[in-house]
């Protein structure tokens, strides 16, 4: 039962561990996937705030450009004679990022630049149809930037256009600012993107600068992307409109495995040019860096794990050890109750054992010691009172002898068991003729066989057999043995004596055709005071001694007996007595 109970407090234990053990699991995953979440939400707005430091850069660092060559414009009151060529010089020098800066005349043609080798002195618009964006300024009269263009040194760049007006908007030409795309991103995209890239592209998304692919460069973006998916096209959608934002995307990189990747992108807008800078990064790359919180996450969870299952582990301990202490403790008692229980037991069983004793005792002499005692008060007193005679006077004596005899047997029975049990029982061996013996004893009860009309047989072996035994204690036997089954057996039945010889013992066996004896009873009848029908065996008189005065007589010498019977039948007593008395045999007295 405990050791179930033992193994039910495991289980419970168990089960509450791993509910622990799931939950912390369970809320760590869920913090983990928080924590991921919240982490590429940063990750991307400081993407978003590195596109808008690139669109700012690009817009001040133009706008710089510009604002001096605008100021130049409108300051002159009549063109200088070296056409401006040594104010440009002192511009390109102060702010890097020109290739080239020249004035033409009214006329369109260049008439001066600086540096000189990069300037085509007496090149005229018109001639070489390249007179628009001239036109356009000198209309508007408004600084105009041309969309990106190669130069003829094969370079991206932008073309600004500056009018010049002198006195009372006098328009007298326009200063022209070659600006490669390289030389702006070179100066303003200074932070680095390891593992993913940055790119610009104007509102007709044209590829402008593009730090992982230097080659696309001047390609349409919507015919360069190699994974062109949805997100991504409504993505470069929205650069070209010049909207700023984040989203993600996936394209294949070099081994052409899908990737998702972040994108921020931010407008660059300044004067009529519209371009977009985007910044790219590759979520496996942000998910890199929540991987050391993970880590961390993971050694934090695998603690409280350990931690819980240690101490999961001593409670079932403990309750384990508990219960094995109670369980020790319940069988120790156990046990101890049950010798205890069986003592008592015994106790008890001897108890009604003395109880029974007693009663047969008492029955047996108030019956045995009354009757005769009667009998002998009557016959006295009839003497005493009654001149009767000598006749009379005679069989009276005689009945008070007889009683008299019968209380001294009683008397002598009672010693006997006495000695019996108190191992005290003294043999007087001798050399005897067991025939003799017999015949002694069917002397003894002839009379009482007679009155009963009962017929005795006997049956010796061919040779005459000696024994060495207490003489009188072994015709005590048999006389005993004969009585019972004289009183036992009715009118007119038979009695049969056998003695045979089996090497070492003798064997006698005294069979009657009587009334037998119960099975249930057949133990018992060699127990002191026992008789199997009280009523029935207190008219045939007796103290139930006998049987027990013979098995000591038998046992105190070494043999035994035993009975067999069939109630209603007959019974028949058998003995064995060892032809040699020896002197370990006489110890072996049964203690009734
Ligand atoms: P006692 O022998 O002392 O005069 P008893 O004959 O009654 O008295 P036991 O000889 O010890 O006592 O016998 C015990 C009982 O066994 C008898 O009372 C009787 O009930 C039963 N018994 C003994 N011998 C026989 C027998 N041959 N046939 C049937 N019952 C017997
Ligand atoms: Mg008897």
């Amino acid at each position: 039962m405990f050791a179930k109970k033992s193994r039910w407090n495991a289980i419970i234990v168990l089960i509450i561990t791993m509910l622990f053990i799931s939950s912390i699991l369970f809320l760590g995953i869920r913090a983990n996937a928080e924590v991921e979440e919240q982490f590429i939400d940063q990750f991307t707005q400081g993407q978003t705030s590195q596109a808008q430091q690139i669109s700012n850069g690009i817009t001040t660092f133009l706008n710089e450009k510009v604002t001096m060559l605008e100021v130049l414009s409108i300051q002159p009151h009549q063109i200088p004679d070296d056409n401006f060529s040594k104010t440009f010089e002192s511009i390109y020098e102060k702010s890097k990022g020109f290739y080239v800066i020249e004035y033409v005349d009214k006329n369109g043609t260049i008439v001066s630049g600086y540096p000189e080798e990069n300037t085509p002195l007496e090149y005229n618009l018109y001639e070489n149809e390249r007179s628009i964006p001239f036109e356009i300024v000198r209309e508007t009269g408004e600084t105009y930037i041309t969309d990106p263009l190669t130069t003829f040194e094969k370079e991206l760049a932008i073309y600004v256009w500056v009018p010049v007006y002198v006195g009372e908007d006098e328009f007298e030409g326009a200063f022209i600012a070659v600006i490669e795309i390289d030389k702006i991103t070179e100066e303003t995209i200074k932070t680095e993107n390891p593992a993913g890239y940055i790119y610009l592209i104007n509102d007709n998304a044209r590829l402008l600068y593009d730090s992982a692919e230097t080659d696309l460069i001047g390609k349409n973006y919507f015919d360069i992307i190699n994974e062109p998916d949805v997100s991504r096209l409504e993505i470069i959608g929205m650069q070209t409109e010049g909207l700023s934002g984040s989203g993600t995307f996936s394209e294949r990189n070099e081994n052409g495995f899908l990737e998702q990747k972040i994108i921020s992108y931010e407008p660059v807008i300044w004067k009529n040019q519209q371009w977009s800078v985007g910044v790219v990064t590759p979520l496996w790359y942000v998910e890199s860096l929540v991987q050391s919180i993970y880590v961390k996450q993971g050694l934090f969870a695998m603690i409280s794990v350990a931690f819980i299952l240690f101490i999961g582990s001593f409670i079932a301990l403990i309750l384990f050890s508990w219960n094995k202490t109670l369980e020790d403790e319940v069988q120790s008692k156990t046990s101890e109750l049950e010798k205890s229980n069986e003592y008592l037991q015994n106790a008890n069983r001897k108890l009604k054992e003395l109880d029974r004793l007693k009663n047969d005792f008492v029955s047996m002499v108030s019956h045995e010691l009354k009757t005769p005692l009667t009998a002998m008060k009557t016959s006295s007193e009839f003497m005493k009172e009654t001149e009767c005679d000598p006749e009379v006077k005679e069989e009276m004596l005689d009945l008070i002898i007889r009683n008299i005899d019968r209380q001294s047997r009683m008397v002598d029975d009672l010693l006997d068991i006495s000695r019996i049990e108190s191992g005290r029982m003294k043999f007087n061996p001798e050399d005897v003729n067991i025939r003799e013996i017999v015949e002694t004893s069917l002397q003894t009860v002839e009379k009482q066989a007679k009155d009963k009309g009962i017929n005795i047989k006997v049956g010796y072996p061919q040779e005459s057999l000696t024994i060495r035994t207490d003489k009188d204690k072994l015709i005590r036997v048999f006389v005993n043995l004969l009585t019972n089954a004289i009183k036992f057996t009715p009118h007119e039945g038979d009695v049969e004596i056998s003695v045979t010889d089996t090497g070492d013992n003798i064997q006698a066996s005294i069979k009657d055709n009587g009334i037998g004896i119960p099975p249930e009873k057949r133990d018992k009848i060699f127990d002191k005071f026992y008789q199997v029908d009280s009523t029935a065996t207190r008219k045939a008189g007796g103290t139930g001694l006998g049987l027990a005065i013979i098995k000591g007589i038998i046992d105190g010498q070494g043999g035994n007996i035993f009975v067999e019977s069939e109630n209603g039948k007959g019974s028949t007593f058998t003995f064995r007595l060892p032809k040699e008395l020896k002197e370990e045999d006489f110890t072996e007295i049964e203690q009734h």
